[in-house]
């Protein structure tokens, strides 16, 4: 999101102006409408305030903005081809399913020409579109569902056991039989990406970007294991992961100090625990890591055990490389573990 006032003002000028050399630098986000708009858009414009400036779509459908109807946002350079605009009407008629390939087939759209055209205009795959517009949707409500708790707390309701929170719908119950627990989910914005924290006053549970591939599969693990409920909120944990993921994006964290809940087995928090006394700067492979463990040829349990992490940067799995010297993968992305290798190795270390 767009932070700089300056910048916000220019991007609002070009919104009222209806400048189409802005369209494909910009998205505008109409809070009091939820679509979020094209600057060349037809429609009424909104006042300053309820505006919030986007430079990805996914972004805007991350924050739960739907696309506009009238000015198409995604469409830039060109007009929507007819199958493109039939796939992102069946997502906004079931913009809660968690739609996968098959059903992409069965409404006929699984040509190769299609989805390259769809990548082409939209910069993501169909599976992508519908999970950012799905999680936004789920990240809003679970904005939305904290305000009616907090009210349940208020009005004296000692638990929040009548509470389903925004997953419910997507996700399922956990049980209702032992205690329920509430945690808290928020938002940290970094250079390269939003990241959602989950936390209580004790320990954080999960930081991972908000785009990352698994990332309801995670959540949904998580809210069962603990038996929780999410809702949106700050705690000392998650005040105390912003200010360390800042320092650390600016250079000025040696290391993370942040209480954790590892959830996994005894081998996995073993890998872990490697990972988190490795220095920045530092590479390790799984082969390494396996060796260091005792058994060589343990390497793919090494490489599972990493890609099961759920707290990331601060057990910093991107530094695991493949043993001849590539970059291996990455569940948030391979450009996000490049820039994270690169930012650490550039570090200059604090007397
Ligand atoms: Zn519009």
């Amino acid at each position: 999101m767009i932070e700089s006032n300056d910048q916000k003002r220019l991007y609002y000028n070009a919104l009222l102006d209806k400048n189409t050399e802005f369209d494909g630098v910009f998205f505008a986000g109409i809070k009091t409408t939820g679509v979020f708009c094209h600057p060349s858009c037809t429609a009424r414009k909104p006042k300053f305030e309820n505006c919030e400036f986007y430079q990805s779509a996914e972004e805007a459908l991350l924050r739960g903005y739907r696309p506009c109807k009238i000015c198409n946002p995604l469409s830039y350079p060109q007009e929507l081809p007819d199958e493109v605009k039939l796939l992102v009407e069946a997502i906004e008629n079931n913009p809660e399913k968690k739609w996968k390939d098959y059903d992409f087939k069965q409404l006929g759209l699984n040509s190769v020409s299609v989805r390259r055209k769809f990548k082409k205009v939209y910069g993501m795959t169909f599976v992508q579109y519908a999970r950012s517009r799905r999680i936004g949707l789920a990240f809003k409500a679970i904005k939305r569902g904290s305000k009616v708790i907090d009210q349940q707390l208020n009005a004296g309701f000692d638990s929040a056991s009548g509470f389903n929170d925004a997953f419910t719908k997507i996700m399922g119950n956990p049980s209702t039989k032992i205690k329920i627990k509430l945690l808290n989910a928020n938002f940290i914005e970094t250079p390269i990406g939003r990241m959602i924290s989950i936390s209580d006053d004790d320990f954080l549970y999960l930081l991972e970007f908000e785009n990352r591939r698994g990332l309801e599969t995670e959540i949904f693990k998580l809210r069962k294991k603990q038996n929780a409920r999410l809702i949106y909120g700050a705690t000392k944990i998650s005040i105390l992961t912003t200010t360390q993921i800042q320092q650390y994006f600016n250079q000025k964290l040696d290391q993370f100090t942040i209480p954790l809940c590892l959830d996994g087995s005894v081998f996995q928090k073993k890998v872990w625990n490697i990972l988190i006394n490795s220095k920045q700067g530092e590479h390790l492979t799984y082969k390494e890591i396996a060796t260091e463990l005792g058994d060589k040829n343990k390497s793919q349990a090494v490489g599972n055990a990493n890609g099961a992490n759920q707290i990331a940067i601060v057990v910093p799995c991107h530094r695991v490389i493949n043993s001849n010297g590539e970059i291996g993968g990455y569940g948030g992305g391979i450009e996000r573990k490049k820039y994270l290798l690169t930012l650490e190795s550039s570090k200059k270390e604090t007397p």
